[in-house]
């Protein structure tokens, strides 16, 4: 199939599956998502994608009505239908259906699970990305994987609008994350990135990288850092699911980083080496 979606257990082409009106994630965004990428099929990173997801879903006191191995064995199951070999496989879960009205006794007792693949593919690794900065406007859960989006929404669009890939986002001088991915920087043989608190997600790419890095015996930093130490980094990265490991070339118009390219290339191998590995793929 060319996509594939589920809906509290109807299953169809994204297309055509019907959702009702009063589910939750219309009127109120009142859900969580998350979502990795397929390599031959496989979803990278699962479990890791997973255990967030439920993680998100306890934080917002919503209990997924699945079982973890249940959930697990569909996502898996999905993404073998779908014919394009790289995918995007998400899953979601709302508050349910009900008529409007914010407490949580107006939806019904059962959480909605969506979940989808469709094709997709990941940013090319050997490109110099261009962003832009931009004022941190969310609020304070940016940890949790809410389907509140609309912050996100307007960053990326004006990123587009400017010819540039990412929004680099800021709350005054210390730089948080972007619209939809973490960043990072390289100064000093050091891998420095924002701490987990409230003002990123932790991302499960960051995380990874985060551990290859210290096995590799390359020091990291979980400490915030400034835009002007940003601009002034050797390198600057960013981290998603579909970014394993993507260098930043221009920020706002200037050229930032390309003074680490070993050290960028060595972090950017050990990403690419570990997905491949994962999806079962031997390169010659
Ligand atoms: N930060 C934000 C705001 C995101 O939306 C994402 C991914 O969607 C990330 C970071 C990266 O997270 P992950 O590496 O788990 O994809």
């Amino acid at each position: 199939m060319e996509n594939i979606a589920y809906y509290n257990g109807k299953i169809s082409p994204i297309e055509e599956m019907m959702i009702p009106m009063n589910e939750r994630s219309s009127w109120f965004g009142d859900g969580v998502y998350d979502a990795m990428f397929t390599m031959e099929h496989v979803p990278l990173s699962l479990d890791d994608h997973l255990k967030r997801f439920y993680r998100s879903a306890a934080a917002i006191d919503i209990k997924i009505p699945m079982p973890y191995d249940e959930l697990r064995a569909l996502v898996i199951d999905l993404c073998k239908k779908v014919d394009s070999p790289v995918a995007m496989a998400y899953v979601q879960v709302t508050r349910g259906v009900g008529m409007r009205g914010h407490a949580y006794r107006f939806a019904g007792d059962k959480p909605s699970v969506w979940v989808f693949v469709k094709p997709d593919y990941m940013d090319p690794l050997d490109k110099s990305y261009r962003c832009i900065t931009h004022e941190d406007t969310r609020y304070y859960y940016c940890n949790i994987k809410t389907i509140n989006l609309l912050p996100a929404v307007l960053y990326t669009e004006k990123a587009e609008s400017a010819g540039c890939d990412e929004a680099i986002l800021h709350r005054g001088d210390r730089v948080t994350e972007c619209a939809h991915s973490n960043v990072h920087i390289l100064r000093d043989g050091v891998f420095q990135t924002a701490p987990c608190d409230n003002l990123i997600l932790p991302g499960i790419t960051r995380a990874h990288r985060i551990a290859q890095c210290r096995e590799m015996g390359i020091p990291v930093v979980e400490e915030p850092f400034t835009l002007e130490e940003m601009m002034a980094a050797d390198e600057v990265i960013f981290t998603s699911c579909s970014a394993l490991c993507c260098r930043i070339g221009e920020i706002d118009g200037k050229p930032v980083g390309g003074r680490a390219p070993e050290l960028f290339e060595r972090i950017k191998k050990a990403a690419l080496d570990e997905a491949y590995s994962e999806a079962g793929i031997v390169r010659l």
